[in-house]
């Protein structure tokens, strides 16, 4: 059976790229190894360098406003619930525009092509905070040149197309998980919550960057429904994240992932979303450890950028060189590169 399963997919997806492929046909994806998982990753390889080219995106994060949130996400270092047991996360209210603009020209200077502007909490009502959003972002358009997104928790029709309106072009918010795990990882809000944030954004007209977390607990068919989940809401880009379980947190102590089990999750959102924005997001570096550089040939075409809301990543320059390596190219690089 495995001998064939690759040959099987491609048959059903290289020239369809909304085809639909079975549950049975792609959980054994997570049995390969040796070379017929070779041969799986060549295929989402393929698909990747047919759909998005040779090109790689970088991504970064900005914590706009930081501190514990009355939702209890249990991966979330900043949850009312890890909030209780560790009172380490430093309370910053919301930046200043000029502080956030700051924040987007030093992730210009490292090489990102995209900066979001990451705020703690269930969402954005404040006006006057929703200003100061407002302003960061009309600057950041004007007058920075890098995209600009924003990543502002549940947020309504009206005040996305207020932001929409002010140069905002993406707007990132995670489904997580599955929609039947989901009470399992949050109980104060619902995954329709986040289906309907999702549907917002589209609606009023921005690019969508919606994906998930795994390493949560879920089962592998989870992870499988996920990325159906996405296919179906029909989004832009689409993070997986490998949880980086933080002290204080419900899952502290989770089963770690294994590095072959987050680069076949990869492929597999390759293989249901073969003409996406693939991004090996947070905790790649915790995860993948030494296999980081095969994210990039199991399918994945983007990677944040720097450090993440509460962990650091690597060095930027580590990035660029890793992709240089691999022969792929940075999407409208920024900075000189030293390594051509
Ligand atoms: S809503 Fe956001 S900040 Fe609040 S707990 Fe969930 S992930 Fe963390």
């Amino acid at each position: 059976m495995n001998d064939n399963l690759t040959s099987q997919i491609r048959k059903l997806i290289y020239n369809n790229e909304t085809a639909e492929l079975p549950d049975d046909l792609l959980l054994p994806v997570y049995e390969l190894s040796g070379a017929p998982l070779l041969e799986l990753f060549s295929l989402s390889l393929e698909l990747k360098e047919k759909y998005t080219g040779k090109k790689i995106n970088f991504c970064s994060i900005v914590s706009a406003k930081t501190g514990i949130c009355s939702e209890d996400c249990a991966f979330c270092g900043q949850s009312a619930v890890a909030g209780k047991k560790e009172k380490k996360i430093k309370v910053n209210p919301l930046m200043s525009a000029a502080e956030i603009v700051e924040a987007a020209k030093i992730a210009k200077n490292n090489g990102a092509n995209e900066f979001s502007i990451v705020t703690s909490g269930t969402s954005v009502n404040d006006e006057k905070e929703l200003n100061v959003i407002a302003e960061a972002i009309r600057t950041i358009k004007s007058e920075v040149g890098i995209v600009p997104c924003a990543s502002l928790g549940l947020m309504k029709y009206d005040q996305l197309l207020f932001l929409k309106n002010s140069g905002l072009e993406i707007f990132h918010h995670n489904i997580e998980t599955n929609g039947e795990y989901f009470p399992n990882i949050c109980s104060t809000h619902s995954f329709e919550d986040n289906l309907a944030t999702v549907r917002a954004a589209k609606k009023a007209g921005l690019k969508v960057c919606s994906g998930v977390i795994i390493g949560m607990g879920e089962s592998k068919l989870d992870r499988i429904k996920m990325a159906k989940e996405i296919k179906r809401l029909g989004v832009d880009n689409i993070p997986v994240n490998f949880l980086n379980p933080i002290k204080g947190t419900p899952l502290e102590n989770n089963e770690p992932l294994t590095p072959m089990e987050c680069l076949k999750t990869l492929a597999i959102f390759r293989l249901v979303n073969p003409a996406k924005n693939i991004l090996a997001q947070g905790g790649r570096e915790y995860n993948l450890r030494q296999l980081q550089p095969l994210a990039l040939m199991a399918g994945a075409n983007g990677m944040l950028l720097g450090n993440y809301l509460l962990t650091s990543g690597r060095n930027p320059d580590l990035d660029f060189e890793l992709i240089n390596d691999l022969g792929f190219e940075p999407n409208e690089i920024n900075r000189s590169n030293q390594y051509t």
